[in-house]
């Protein structure tokens, strides 16, 4: 047996318990020993009884005088009984488990764990945590000791769990640690058979800190190394062709577009073109707020492609979005004679002959278009996406064009620090949009209370009739589910109906994800013509949408979203020159939704946000890691960035000087793989 032994091989583990166990992400013995405790009960105090205190949780090693079975007046079923050891007796009760009369009869001894307190005016055990021993100095497992609690799942219970990893523990013949001597003592790490002893079997919570410590530099570590060795694997393969364009062509497209570009722009698109220049395929990462224009960027890419005589393909996550791509891309285009495609699962509008772009949702991968000469494929929002599902249109165009691999460029607006995005992100080269087009202005946000609403409603209408605002008002989904439920489609229905009572004079139109695409399209097109003012909507509008001419964002139960959804909903506005609102309706006036709100009055930046989220959410999960596809951690913590930076340096090194890394090289060769 060793770590990476499945644990069906454990006694008493057949099918049935590999089942429930997968249900918790553990397969091998190995991730058993990482499913760490939520928290520990302190049992440790082991004590006589006539040293019992009330109140104090401890534990007494006894005998069972008695036990029997009673009903209540209630008709409760309680077992009721007492034990004895040298000192003295004390009264046990235990309630609804009649089946503990079967196992717990006079005679036997127990380690019992809890708090004394009084039943029927009697010093009582109540519902003690139990296990049956030996004798009065076995030792023990579920009690007498820091007792871990685990994550549970049904008909798995912590006491199950606990005595599957000491069978484990006891049984693995030895625990190899992958890490030299030499870097344990200079990260400060101890051994990893004591992190697992630790943080199991502690003696006290420092301990639990040091293999907590040691493992989450594992936990690291190894997504490190996989991301450097897909990179590795990467590099291997061959372009499928070069892409090179001369600056005078470049410019020519650049001097086409109604903007000047901004400096973080100008060198995203410079690294992009000389990843596109060279015969290894570029797998490059663009990350930029919301706003910060990453579709001028992608199109770059795309012209140069054209010029190659090569085709571009362009994927996003919802058919709206892949609309305005397509209309954006042919604005774009208009001038260079470039046939654009959109392609999503109820339309193709394919232009006539071939075509140089094609724009499209998931639909791309699986509908019947041959890529053969696809050599630029841009992923947008990838968060969206399943890995297979960027996998499988890499794959596509490559095994259309049987040559290489193509040039791939993922977008996100995920704001997560460098240091984070190495861990996942490790195998891409990453550019970064830090700054928003000239010209913007700040967001002025607001969180209105109840009694605020009707002259919110009052200073929108004179916005609309002063500045020809457009506006944006989004119910919140009921469910918290990723998709439109029939009763949400409902509320903004009747939403929608109760506004336009309100709004006698104004236009307004209703958006949500159950309508036909013809009938979205229509609308967003109204919105964007401006034959609407005021557009109803689910949050179907969070991705993507640009409408710079909308100003004003109205968020009806804003306390409702996290604070990733809330600015990419902001993120809808302010895309323009003109001044921007963010109306937040919330009732909240405390508590961690209302300072989510706060932060949002006081802070734009993506990346702030994020930093703001780490801090309120402490070091667990952080701003958009949660939606984005990141792994869950298991041990580690995404807040702890020196762990996470000194593991990637040794993870560098270990690339680097494989020799002098035996063990883990051996490990990652024969249980690392990557795809
Ligand atoms: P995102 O990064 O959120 O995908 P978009 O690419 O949709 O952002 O760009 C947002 C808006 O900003 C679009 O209307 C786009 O035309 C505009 N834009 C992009 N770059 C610039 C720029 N350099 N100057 C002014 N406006 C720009
Ligand atoms: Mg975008």
């Amino acid at each position: 047996m060793n770590l990476y032994t499945s644990i069906s091989e454990l006694p008493k583990i057949g099918p049935f318990f590999s089942k429930k166990f997968e249900r918790l992400g553990i397969y091998t013995i190995k991730d058993l020993f990482y499913h760490a405790p939520s928290k520990y009960l302190d049992y440790s105090l082991v004590t006589t009884i006539n040293q019992l205190q009330v109140g104090v949780p401890a534990t007494i090693h006894a005998k069972i005088i008695s036990l029997k079975n009673i009903y209540s007046k209630k008709g409760l079923r309680m077992q009721v009984g007492s034990v004895e050891d040298k000192t003295g007796k004390i009264a046990v009760v235990w309630f609804n488990q009649p089946f503990l009369i079967k196992t717990l009869f006079p005679g036997r001894f127990l380690s019992l764990s809890g708090k004394v307190s009084f039943f029927n005016n009697q010093k009582s055990l109540i519902s003690p945590d139990y296990e049956i021993i030996t004798n009065e100095d076995s030792p023990t497992t579920h009690t007498g000791r820091l007792v871990p609690i685990y994550p549970e799942t049904s008909g798995l219970s912590s006491k199950w769990i606990r005595t599957k990893i000491k069978e484990a523990y006891n049984s693995i013949e030895k625990i190899d640690d992958i890490l030299p001597e030499k870097i344990r003592k200079r990260e400060d790490l101890i051994s990893l058979k004591k992190a697992i002893y630790n943080i199991h079997f502690p003696k006290n919570l420092k301990d639990v800190e040091k293999g907590r410590k040691r493992l989450a530099f594992d936990e690291f570590l190894m997504l490190h190394l996989k991301g450097l060795k897909r990179k590795i694997k990467w590099n291997k393969n061959k372009a499928i062709s070069n892409l090179k364009a001369s600056k005078s062509q470049i410019n020519q497209f650049i001097k086409s577009l109604p903007f000047e570009l901004t400096d973080s722009q100008k060198s995203s698109i410079n690294e992009i073109l000389k990843d596109l220049s060279k015969s290894t395929p570029m797998n490059r990462l663009l990350e930029g707020d919301v706003g910060s224009g990453k579709t001028v960027v992608a199109a770059v890419g795309a012209f140069v492609t054209f010029i190659n005589g090569f085709q571009s393909v362009i994927m996003a996550p919802t058919q709206i979005l892949a609309q305005q791509h397509y209309e954006t891309f042919k604005k774009f285009f208009s001038r260079f004679n470039v046939r654009v495609s959109l392609i999503t699962s109820t339309i193709k509008k394919v232009e006539l002959g071939r075509s140089d772009i094609f724009i499209g949702t998931n639909a791309l991968i699986y509908k019947k278009i041959k890529f053969d000469k696809v050599a630029y494929v841009v992923i947008d929002e990838q968060h969206r996406f399943g890995v297979e599902q960027r996998a499988n249109l890499i794959k596509k165009s490559a095994k259309d064009s049987g040559i290489g691999l193509p040039h791939v460029l993922t977008m996100t607006a995920t704001p997560i620090p460098r240091t984070i995005a190495l861990t996942t992100y490790g195998d891409l080269d990453i550019s970064l949009l830090k700054e928003s087009p000239k010209g913007r202005q700040k967001i002025t946000t607001w969180i209105v209370p109840e009694e605020k609403r009707q002259k919110a409603y009052e200073w929108i209408k004179k916005q609309i009739k002063e500045n020809k605002s457009q506006v944006f008002i989004v119910c919140p989904l009921i469910e918290d589910s990723e998709t439109e439920t029939l009763a949400d489609v409902k509320s903004v229905k009747s939403e929608f109906e109760r506004l336009k009572n309100i709004f006698l004079e104004e236009k307004l139109g209703l958006l949500h994800g159950r309508l036909k695409q013809k009938e979205k399209d229509q609308v967003l097109n109204d919105f964007r013509n401006k034959k609407i003012d005021i557009l109803v909507t689910t949050p179907v509008v969070e991705v993507g949408i640009d409408i710079p001419n909308a100003t004003i964002m109205v968020i009806e139960a804003s306390e409702r979203f996290g604070l990733a959804g809330l600015h990419q909903l902001r993120g809808r506005i302010g895309r323009g020159t003109k001044k921007s609102y963010c109306l937040l309706f919330s009732n909240y006036r405390s508590g961690r939704a209302y300072s989510r709100l706060k932060a949002m009055e006081k802070t734009y930046s993506g990346f702030e946000l994020a930093e703001i989220d780490l801090k309120m959410r402490g070091p667990g999960e952080i701003f958009g890691t949660a939606q984005s596809g990141f792994p869950k951690l298991k041990i580690a913590s995404w807040s702890n960035y020196e762990l996470i930076k000194k593991s990637r340096k040794v993870a560098e090194d270990i690339i680097q000087n494989p020799l002098e890394y035996p063990k883990i090289i051996n490990l990652i060769e024969r249980y690392l793989h990557v795809a």
